[in-house]
């Protein structure tokens, strides 16, 4: 499909798909073969290969390290290292990591930037975006979260219990929010706060065990549950502005949530890569079952819906790069998520027991691409958004003219 793409965009995609065949698939399949996982040492390497081959961290800017793409530009490569169960590892592209890199590149001071995003780029260290807490803390409704942050005298003494903070097991610093102003609407008085992760206070409780992994990796930051108590940081460790923490988290998430789309649509068209050549090299019933009217048509559904989830994502970048983009962008999440989950699953059904076995990727895709439709807001808050936003729209003038009926027609009707 042609998505006119910048010339731009295209260039980097078409070398991160290179990059991907040439090199990262390979590796990823024969982990997968021999079941070994891959090092700590391996992943640095294929950093120095993308970084020679001007791919490393395309959404960063040039002096800290990146590509310096802007976002419409770089987009179309996230799909190509979504392909990949360690593609987006592979050019420094993951999340959470590419997210926060985000987050202090646009509201972190100078400071804050050489001491944490440089490094943090390089793969020196390593970072988590710690929002969500267990009941009756902030979840899909944010605006019930429980951690504060009290200020004593030129410090933050932050309290809270947060889980499912992503990369939380190796993480050296992470992004906290809390509640920095009760007497305000957390829309308003919430702040997100930099913890280093050697802080007095910081206790990593555990990794919480789910479904789907990072592929096969020995890099596991995990999913961590975390409490703070009374950890002590300097009020400059705020990131962005005091009070401005669901804002930032929202810009941080906008894109981010884009970001994501485009990777798991790589998952799932490689998934159907993968159905179709096996459908065409299996036989069944006296034909290839490539050849069986009943898979085709799936598959044909299939590449429409993925076709449309691409359509629509690029129309939500470029929306969101001259502005607000709500909208689209929570349609393109909630339409994604779901129509990557049926691929993926179709795809599955095609292999047969092979969609199951761990030779291919399938099973991991599987696995993987459910957290989809939960993570950075549930198919029903983005459905929320999307109906408020629908009926908001319906005025009085509207409703009488929308059900004005033909009188003469109705009586006609009755009268019959
Ligand atoms: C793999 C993974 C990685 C994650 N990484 C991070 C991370 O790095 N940092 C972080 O802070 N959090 C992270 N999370 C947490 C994630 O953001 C939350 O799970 C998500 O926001 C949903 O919140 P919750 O789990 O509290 O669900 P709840 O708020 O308890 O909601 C449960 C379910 O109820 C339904 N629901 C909710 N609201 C409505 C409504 N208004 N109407 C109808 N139905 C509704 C939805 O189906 C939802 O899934 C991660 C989660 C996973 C699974």
């Amino acid at each position: 499909m042609e998505y006119h793409d910048s010339e731009k965009a295209k260039d980097v995609a078409g070398r991160v798909e290179a990059f991907m065949d040439e090199v990262v698939i390979p590796r990823e399949r024969e982990a997968l073969r021999t079941g070994e996982q891959i090092t700590n040492d391996e992943i640095e390497d294929l950093w120095e290969q993308a970084k020679d081959r001007d791919l490393f961290a395309p959404q960063v800017p040039e002096e800290y390290g990146g590509q310096g793409l802007d976002f419409s530009d770089m987009l179309p490569s996230f799909e190509q290292v979504g392909r990949s169960l360690i593609g987006a590892l592979s050019i420094r592209a993951n999340a959470p990591q590419e997210g926060n890199m985000h987050t202090l590149e646009m509201v972190g001071t100078d400071e804050q930037k050489e001491e944490w995003l440089r490094p943090l780029v390089q793969g020196e260290i390593s970072s988590a975006f710690s929002m969500t807490e267990p009941m009756q803390g902030g979840g899909s409704d944010p605006k019930m979260l429980q951690t504060t942050a009290v200020k004593d005298g030129d410090e933050w003494v932050i309290n809270g219990h947060k889980w499912w903070t992503s990369d939380g097991l190796d993480a050296d610093f992470y992004l906290v929010m809390a509640r920095t102003d009760l007497d305000a609407h957390p829309y308003e008085g919430t702040s997100i706060i930099l913890v280093p992760r050697d802080a007095d206070g910081v206790n990593v409780v555990r990794n919480i065990d789910h479904m789907g992994d990072h592929g096969p990796v020995e890099r596991a930051g995990g999913h961590a549950e975390i409490k703070y108590d009374n950890v002590r940081v300097p009020v400059e460790n705020t990131i962005g502005e005091e009070g401005q923490g669901f804002q930032i988290a929202q810009m941080r998430l906008g894109g981010g949530r884009l970001t994501h789309c485009m990777r798991y649509s790589g998952m799932a068209q490689r998934s159907l890569e993968i159905a179709k050549a096996y459908l065409s090299e299996r036989e069944g019933f006296g034909s290839a079952l490539e050849d069986k009217q009943a898979l085709r048509h799936r598959i044909a559904d299939a590449e429409t819906r993925l076709h449309a989830a691409r359509t629509m994502v690029r129309h939500a970048a470029r929306e969101l790069d001259r502005g607000d983009a709500r909208i689209e962008v929570a349609m393109a999440k909630m339409y994604t998520a779901n129509i990557t989950n049926e691929t993926i699953d179709l795809a599955v059904q095609c292999c047969g027991g092979n969609g199951i076995g761990k030779d291919l990727p399938l099973a991991h895709f599987y696995e993987n691409v459910r957290a989809f439709r939960i993570v950075d807001g549930a198919d029903e808050v983005h459905r929320r958004s999307i109906a408020r936003w629908a009926f908001d729209d319906v005025d009085e003038a509207e409703v009488e003219d929308a059900l004005r009926f033909d009188e003469d027609l109705r009586i006609d009707a009755l009268d019959e």
